[in-house]
């Protein structure tokens, strides 16, 4: 047994403490692959839990990093051998598992997907939990009945990771796509991407009516609060909102106004605990769909030492799109 670089969670008197170590393969967590780890990616969730401003960790010693991509080095399950390119996200993994900021991890093979053949690790983790995440609230609003051609679609925090890749993905499959963002700087960025217009995220942040006027027949949501409301009150007439993040608050201050006037519907979209099949899907259209000059233009490297100081950046909103951690290229 040796030892392998990670960083590693603490309790801390005020919080939790996040720091770089050699950590012990013994401590490792029960699973029946091994995978050697070649990227992560740094998301909002790996940064609410390495500054400790959520209560993300369910154990300690915990290893951040809720997804990961690498080469299986051993495997116990036929469904893998060594050699295989492999990437995992969610399933708790960095949450109550140990996780991908690290150069090795242990994990069930039951949580692992295959590397699509289109893919490098390193693209993998350019769209990671945030791109997936994107992937997902397109295909549930593909699955409720929505086209392009009922109008346009709303990205809110269009600048971050899951807004980025949710602008490229809809624009892809027809959509004019409205981008809201707190950064005007990014217009050029935003419309790179795939966006037709931009608007001001303050349109949204604020306290709104019940109802306004319709602007867009469905919306990708991760923001939360009030952004959320103001989306759900300016969606036409059997639109539909799919919500999947919290950066603005876990709230939702709205009325049942848009749901009961005008048919709206509320979509909720879950990344960690996806059932394989609509994940292997998601994966499959991720790696067939997303325009790969956009996913570069989304993305930023760092090196595994710098994770600690992009995990604070991000949650104070300061990263652009996708960032992948060079674990060990
Ligand atoms: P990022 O930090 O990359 O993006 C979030 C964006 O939200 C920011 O870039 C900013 O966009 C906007 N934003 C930040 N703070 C505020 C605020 N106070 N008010 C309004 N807008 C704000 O994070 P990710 O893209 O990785 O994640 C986005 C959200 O999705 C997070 O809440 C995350 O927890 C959630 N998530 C959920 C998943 C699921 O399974 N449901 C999986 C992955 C993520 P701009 O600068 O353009 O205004």
């Amino acid at each position: 047994m040796g030892t392998f670089r990670a960083i590693r969670i603490d309790k801390a008197e005020n919080g939790v403490s996040a720091a770089f170590v050699d950590f012990d393969e013994a401590e490792l967590m029960e699973g029946d692959v091994d995978v050697r780890v070649t990227h992560s990616t740094v998301n909002y969730k790996d940064g609410l839990n390495i500054t400790g401003k959520a209560p993300i960790a369910r154990r300690f010693p915990m290893i951040p990093g809720i997804d990961f991509a690498g080469v299986v080095e051993r495997s116990a399950s036929p469904a893998f051998k060594p050699g295989d390119e492999v990437l995992l996200t969610g399933y708790g993994v960095g949450e109550s598992h140990l996780g991908g900021f690290a150069q090795k991890a242990r994990v069930k093979s039951d949580w692992l997907v295959p590397l699509p053949p289109g893919l490098t690790c390193a693209q993998a983790m350019a769209i990671g939990t945030a791109g997936f995440t994107a992937m997902l609230a397109v295909l549930t609003l593909e699955r409720f009945g929505l086209t392009p051609q009922a109008g346009p679609c709303l990205v809110t925090g269009a600048a971050g990771g899951v807004g980025s890749v949710a602008v490229a993905l809809l624009k892809k499959a027809g959509w004019r796509v409205i981008a809201s963002t707190g950064r005007p700087q990014e217009a050029d960025y935003l419309k790179g991407l795939g966006a037709d217009e931009i608007i001001d995220r303050a349109e949204l942040s604020a306290p709104g009516k019940p109802l306004g006027k319709t602007r867009w027949a469905a919306a990708v949501d991760a923001v939360g609060s009030h952004t959320l409301a103001n989306a759900l009150a300016q969606t036409q007439v059997h639109g539909a909102v799919a919500a999947c993040g919290n950066a603005q608050g876990l709230d939702l201050p709205a009325t049942v106004a848009p749901f009961i006037l005008r048919g709206v519907a509320l979509l909720g979209v879950d990344s960690v605990m996806c059932p394989m099949p609509l994940r292997l899907a998601a994966w499959r259209r991720l790696d067939q769909d997303l325009d790969r000059a956009a996913l570069a233009a989304a993305t930023t490297h760092v090196p595994f030492a710098r994770t600690l100081e992009v995990a604070r950046d991000i949650v104070e909103g300061k990263v652009r799109g996708r960032v992948v951690v060079d674990i060990a290229p």
